[in-house]
């Protein structure tokens, strides 16, 4: 692993989540997808980070949970939480990369992430992970969205060269179609789970980051980086959030 690697997990590993949201939206996710609470399910949390979906997830369905991250550091927080939380014996960790998952074809009445299929991308994340589901399954995925059809061309600049694709809504529902999903529902995360769930906290833990990193060059870029984010969404916030997709797997 390399040194930006470890600063990256030192930096985030004692956040309750690892990028935008909240138990609210969280919430509000399974109550749009009228997933029933009762019945016995399999769900896998992909790029589940430190384990705030999960962990909700666990308290809130009879599920059997399998969490998936390719960092093991975040696993460790999250099977301890799990262990405090009193709901180890419903979620099973796997260190794995999400572009090499070891599910058998539809096996899974839930795929659940947030925040992280950016990482392969969304189009090849909801393509890939179909065949895991059940027919009817449900996919529920954050994804960073345009809430707006022009933007800014400092915003836009900066998100196109993070991330090519960023997109509207209209262009996400469209992928989920073209690749076997029919859409459920949709919102965009507010602003309380960027500021005061994520970036907020973040900022909070810069200084010990920095002392615990002896002011390192690799340190000092990271904390400007992630600065300059959060710099951007202040300014910014009316154009871009997360969306949340919530679509079911057809037959
Ligand atoms: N879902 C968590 C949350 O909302 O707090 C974490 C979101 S964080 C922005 C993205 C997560 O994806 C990180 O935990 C990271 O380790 C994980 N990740 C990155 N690349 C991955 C990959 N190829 N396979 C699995 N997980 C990956």
């Amino acid at each position: 692993m390399d040194d930006d690697y470890k600063l990256l997990i030192d930096l985030h590993k004692q956040g309750y989540r690892q990028g935008p949201g909240r138990d609210a939206e969280t919430e509000q996710a399974l109550n749009l997808a009228m997933i029933d609470r009762a019945a016995p399910l399999k769900v896998a949390d992909i790029g589940c980070g430190t384990g705030a979906s999960a962990l909700l997830l666990a308290r809130l369905l009879n599920a059997q949970i399998t969490a998936v991250d390719l960092l093991q550091d975040f696993l460790d927080v999250l099977n301890e939480r799990a262990e405090s939380a009193g709901v180890a014996d419903r979620i099973s960790t796997l260190a794995c990369s999400m572009d090499n998952l070891p599910f058998a074809n539809e096996e899974l009445d839930i795929i659940w992430s947030e925040g992280a299929i950016y990482n392969i991308g969304f189009e090849k994340g909801v393509a890939e992970w179909r065949r895991f589901l059940k027919a009817g399954g449900l996919l529920v995925a954050t994804e960073i969205t345009w809430l707006t059809d022009s933007r800014p061309a400092e915003l836009q600049k900066h998100w196109d060269s993070e991330y090519s694709e960023i997109d509207v809504a209209s262009a996400k529902i469209r992928i989920l179609e073209k690749h076997g999903y029919s859409p459920v529902g949709y919102f965009a995360l507010p602003e309380q789970c960027w500021l005061g769930q994520y970036y907020r906290p973040m900022q909070a833990r810069f200084e010990d980051f920095l002392k615990r990193n002896g002011h390192s060059e690799e340190a000092r870029a990271i904390v400007a980086a992630e600065q300059q984010e959060i710099d951007l969404y202040e300014i910014y916030k009316a154009h871009i959030s997360y969306g949340v997709y919530i679509a079911k797997r057809t037959e």
